[in-house]
């Protein structure tokens, strides 16, 4: 069993530690929290050994009345590997932790590329990561991204990438972010981050990004158009994007309009969290005009990014060829219900 750290346990280290605990070659040994709130009452009512991340706060979880199993950095020593899923730059900030006990590490998307080994896309780049200390597993608009630009390269190459990206002003709990009533270019200037970003999993590859921020928290829209080396029609790219794991090309029938009725029908199926871990493509956007191929896609932002976490344990472990693991991934989580 491969035993896993959580040090982190807001948005998307509760649903990774879920994630892995569903796995069936893994155990969650613990969560890291700073301070007793409902996400950690949340761990400890799913019987999670929760561990402090901060030694001074210690006392605030005794008057709250809930145990802790220890200090981060037992944790960090007893894991055999850690996600940390900690606020954009404490992962960084960990890192020393992590190196003092020669656990390796996962950061997540809101850190710099430049602070770990190698960026991580299970789709796209499983096999180059093994015996790294420290990957970063990036963001849900660069996961959704690169779950695009991987099959299209290999089919047909790509000789241009251009996305605008419409992203929610904040996740559901985040009251405290905006816009509310406002549509913002963001950044005004280009590229926004998300085309370097995407040029950490695929170096060579020409892509310009613009970024928009609106008043919505249930998830990003891409509006993608790829300009290709070959020129298949329509129904063959549908097709292509239809046989992909974590891709849900949206037959028009289901009448799903946006991002709200998306969320309805993750509800309805009784996925946890109403997680969607997919990208959502509209198959009726996918058209092709020449050479050029253009999409809309619904990316869930808390959630897409879960199956490569669970991924990047096995592919920095050199547990599973990708296949298999993103196979058992998707399996035990459910992916295809
Ligand atoms: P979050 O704020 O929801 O959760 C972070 C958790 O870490 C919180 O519970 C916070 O209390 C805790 N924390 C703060 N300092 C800590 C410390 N020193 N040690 C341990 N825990 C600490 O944040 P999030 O949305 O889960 O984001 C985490 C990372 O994932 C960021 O890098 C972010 O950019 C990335 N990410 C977020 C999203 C998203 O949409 N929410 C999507 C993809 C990637």
């Amino acid at each position: 069993m491969i035993e896993v750290g959580i040090n982190g346990y807001g948005t998307i280290g509760k649903r990774v530690a879920d994630a892995v605990r569903a796995q069936p070659d893994m155990e969650v040994v613990g969560v890291a929290k700073t301070r007793p709130n409902f996400e950690a009452q949340t761990a400890v009512d799913k019987d999670f050994e929760l561990y402090a991340a901060i030694e001074d706060r210690k006392p605030q979880f005794a008057e709250a009345g809930i145990d802790l199993a220890g200090d981060v950095e037992e944790l960090v020593e007893e894991s055999d590997i850690v996600v940390d899923a900690c606020p954009s730059g404490i992962g960084a900030d960990n890192a020393e932790m992590y190196r003092k006990y020669d656990t390796p590490a996962l950061l997540q998307g809101g850190e710099d590329a430049d602070a770990v080994d190698a960026s991580f896309n299970a789709r796209s780049n499983y096999d180059t990561v093994e015996g790294d200390d420290l990957v970063r597993v990036v963001s849900c608009n660069t996961t959704g991204l690169s779950r695009l630009v991987a099959p299209l390269q290999e089919a047909y190459g790509i000789e241009k990438v251009r996305t605008t990206l419409v992203r929610r002003g904040g996740d559901p709990a985040q009251s405290g972010r905006g816009p509310i009533n406002d549509i913002l270019p963001n950044p005004v200037s280009l590229p926004s981050h998300h085309g370097p970003d995407v040029n950490t999993i695929f170096p060579d590859l020409n892509i310009d990004t613009l970024g928009l921020k609106v008043p919505a928290t249930l998830m990003h829209t891409h509006s993608v158009n790829v300009t290709l080396e070959s020129e298949p029609d329509a129904a063959e790219v549908r097709s292509l994007l239809e046989d992909e794991r974590r891709t849900f090309v949206i037959p028009e029938w289901l009448g799903l309009d946006g991002a709200g009725a998306i969320k309805e029908l993750a509800q309805d199926a009784g996925r946890p969290r109403a997680d969607i871990w997919e990208n959502c493509i509209w198959g009726e956007s996918i058209s092709m005009e020449g050479d050029d191929l253009y999409l809309f896609q619904a990316i869930h932002q808390e959630s897409d990014v879960v199956p490569e976490n669970v991924d990047a344990i096995r592919a920095v472990l050199g547990e599973a060829s990708q296949e298999e693991s993103m196979a058992r991934t998707d399996e035990a989580m459910g992916l295809d219900t």
